[in-house]
């Protein structure tokens, strides 16, 4: 049995890396934040600063043990430096191509026991794992979600190959970073995305039919489903882009037009309105808004 993971290479510095980077900093764990582009990176380190300045204000965390969290997190452009590590989470973008590339990167990178693991939200694990060659059996989803610091869900997929031990590791690394895991089985989206994607492009057939005006709508779905949040202001939330690969992901492996984004969603992502990321989605996020 492998010990307890100690030491997590986080790929992607985006929305989701960040905040896996550091809730596993908060949670004692060492965390490497990884990204091919500088701007992600400073972005990522500000981001951390922020989170953790915020919880010594609001008195959840004292000075010694943010700085101590801050300390714990370290950034780079590659991986290739941090090979000891004993298990890599990626977060990039959500393209079957860029994940198979970075496994197949990871298996000759990594020592011959460390978790492999991605937070895709879509895109079948068993596909990934074929990247891997000898090393499927250390492939994993561990799909957290967005805000990471706050939602206590991780899914977690096995794939066919997927060992008894690496999941075993994988329910203790989202146990010891404060999460609750759940599995589920290796079909297109899972089960959170299956069941989200099509209320969110139903949002969106709406929007683009004059059902009703945003506002509306997600008001509608907050005051009549008891949703915390509207479909709308959260696809802004994931980020358009993200929901849109997620669709087409579904679309082809589960062959239902239903997944097939709504124009909508299509034209904003090509007019660069990618939620709250660029300050602008389906709502406009700007200081002055
Ligand atoms: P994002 O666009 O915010 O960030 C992706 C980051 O990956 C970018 O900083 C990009 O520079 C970096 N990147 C791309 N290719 C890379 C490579 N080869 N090496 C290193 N870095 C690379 O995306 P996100 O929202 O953080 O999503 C990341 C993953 O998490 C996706 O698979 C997505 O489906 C999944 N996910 C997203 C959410 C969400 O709410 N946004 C929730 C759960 C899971």
């Amino acid at each position: 049995m492998s010990d307890p993971v100690k030491t997590i290479v986080v790929v992607g510095a985006g929305t989701m890396g960040s905040g896996i980077a550091l809730t596993a900093a908060q949670s004692g764990l060492r965390a490497v934040q990884i990204d091919l582009s500088a701007a992600q990176l400073d972005k990522a380190r500000g981001y951390h600063t922020k989170q953790l300045a915020r919880l010594v204000e609001k008195q959840k965390m004292s000075a010694e043990d943010a700085a101590a969290a801050a300390s714990r997190i370290s950034y780079g452009a590659d991986f290739d430096a941090f090979k000891d590590a004993d298990c890599v989470i990626e977060a990039a973008s959500e393209n079957p191509q860029v994940k198979k590339k970075l496994f197949r990167a990871f298996a000759e990178t990594f020592a011959s026991d460390a978790l492999l693991a991605t937070n895709t939200s879509s895109i079948s694990i068993t596909d990934i794992a074929t990247a891997t060659g000898a090393r499927a059996s250390q492939v994993i989803g561990m799909h957290f979600f967005n805000p990471v610091p706050v939602m206590k869900l991780v899914e977690v997929i096995r794939g066919l190959a997927t060992s008894d031990e690496s999941v075993a590791r994988t329910l203790d690394l989202a146990r010891a970073m404060g999460k609750t895991p759940v599995l589920a089985n290796d079909r297109a989206g899972f089960v959170s995305n299956r069941v989200l994607m099509p209320l969110i492009n139903e949002a969106f057939y709406a929007w683009m039919e004059g059902v009703a005006e945003p506002h509306d709508i997600d008001q509608i779905m907050v005051l009549g489903c008891n949703f915390p949040m509207g479909p709308l202001r959260l696809a802004d939330f994931i980020g358009l882009d993200v929901c849109h690969d997620i669709m087409m992901v579904l679309y082809r492996e589960l062959g239902d037009a239903k997944f097939f984004p709504c124009p909508k969603l299509r034209q904003l992502v090509t007019a660069g309105r990618l939620g709250n990321k660029t300050n602008l989605g389906v709502f406009d996020y700007s200081p002055k808004a």
